[in-house]
């Protein structure tokens, strides 16, 4: 909020209009019984917040983690929001979530609390009105239990209410690697503008799950070094770059782990964010970049993969040391912007091919990039803050 009460300042919106944006439209909050394998019943709590339905039907996803609660939903389906906004896409912002620990349920159990959550939320969900997708703990499986419970209440298939499904079920070619190739998009926009060329520069990337994994092939498709990748085992670094198909090959074979991977010399998940290298992708979570180790980024360009990676008061000294930062709503908006193309075709009834999805994912990154570049020289401030009033503009 402190970023967009920055926005709202310079855009000078009256205060009807503030609180019109800051305030939710809706906060759902369910208790949710659900049949345990050994026979017990117990009772979760599940939240839905719709903060925003002003451009459509509001989006979000929904997170299976024990930590979640309503301020947390609430501020990541503001998040939601400005996300949409900022790629010009349709949708307002919503998030979804039980307090749960779905790493410590069985199959059958999370089952029946995605179909209980869906039974609780059948008045709240819809493709005109509101479209959830996956988030943290949940995939397509829980997606296709919610389309389907969804679709038996309707007593018909409706496809379009959740986004992130199985392909058989009517999900988008494109989806899995979306928002890593919009970060690629953002990065390559961002250099662009630096005059950095792609086939000289060396890169770093935090996170090697779907979005960090794809980003790294993929700026590394483009010409750019990628000299270090990481995930929760710790950093990888090699001077002549990481082979990152023998990477993502070891992660597969090695359950999701990178932990062993030879093809690189260890450093700390610490060591990599401050390496000298021209771009910088934290893909991991948020927070990792503070007051604490802002001043020894090296970086000259940080695209944000993950949600919320720079804390509020690093901004500041990242900024003072000159360093160009893509915005999280805008540089991993490149999902957002597949699943909304999922939605479209689940209502067209018309698969597109996975050319015509990359071409048109690419063409909105790429816009919603030269918008907030922009907006940033128009209102002299940071790729962030412009991010902001181009979305709430
Ligand atoms: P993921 O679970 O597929 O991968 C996360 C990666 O980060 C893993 O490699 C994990 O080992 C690593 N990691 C976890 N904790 C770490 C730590 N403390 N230090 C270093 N590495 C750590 O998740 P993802 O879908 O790639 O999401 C990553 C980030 O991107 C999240 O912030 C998420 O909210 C954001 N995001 C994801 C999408 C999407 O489409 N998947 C879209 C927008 C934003």
């Amino acid at each position: 909020m402190q970023r967009f009460d920055t926005a709202v300042n310079l855009l000078g919106i009256s205060e009807e209009m503030y609180y019109i944006l800051k305030v939710p439209r809706q906060q759902v909050i369910v208790g949710l019984p659900v049949t345990m394998d050994d026979g017990s019943l117990r009772v979760f709590e599940g939240y839905r917040v719709i903060h925003s339905n002003i451009l459509g039907p509001s989006k979000g996803g929904i997170r299976f983690d024990p930590a979640v609660n309503l301020d947390e939903v609430r501020a990541l389906a503001a998040w939601m929001t400005w996300k949409c906004a900022v790629v010009d896409i349709p949708y307002g912002g919503a998030k979804g979530g039980v307090a749960c620990n779905p790493r410590a349920m069985s199959a059958g159990e999370i089952e029946r609390l995605m179909r209980a959550y869906t039974v609780a939320m059948l008045d709240v969900f819809g493709p005109d009105r509101d479209i959830p997708a996956p988030d943290m703990g949940t995939g397509p499986r829980e997606m296709a239990w919610l389309m389907d419970e969804y679709s038996k209440a309707k007593g018909m298939t409706v496809n379009a209410v959740v986004t992130g499904k199985p392909l058989v079920l009517g999900g988008s070619l494109g989806r899995t690697e979306a928002t890593g190739r919009g970060v690629t998009v953002a990065a390559l926009s961002a250099m662009e503008k630096m005059r950095i060329n792609p086939y000289r520069a060396t890169a770093a990337v935090q996170g090697f799950g779907n979005v960090g994994s794809f980003a790294a092939a993929l700026l590394h498709e483009r010409g750019v070094s990628v000299k270090a990748v990481s995930d929760i085992s710790g950093g990888y670094y090699n001077d002549k770059g990481i082979d990152i198909e023998a990477a993502v090959r070891y992660r597969d074979a090695n359950k999701g782990s990178l932990d062993g991977f030879a093809g690189a010399e260890k450093i700390s998940n610490e060591e990599l964010l401050s390496l000298a290298v021209d771009v910088l992708v934290p893909a991991a979570k948020e927070d990792v970049i503070t007051d604490d180790n802002a001043a020894s980024v090296q970086a000259k360009l940080i695209v944000e993969g993950a949600n919320g990676p720079t804390s509020a008061s690093a901004d500041d000294i990242i900024n003072e040391k000159g360093i160009l930062v893509v915005p999280d709503i805008l540089a991993n908006a490149g999902g957002v912007t597949v699943s909304y193309f999922e939605w479209v075709q689940n209502r067209i009834g018309y698969g597109w091919t996975l050319d015509r999805i990359n071409r048109r994912a690419d063409r909105a990154m790429k816009d919603a990039f030269d918008r907030v570049y922009s907006a940033s020289k128009q209102y002299k401030v940071s790729l962030r803050i412009a991010a902001y009033i181009v979305a709430i503009k």
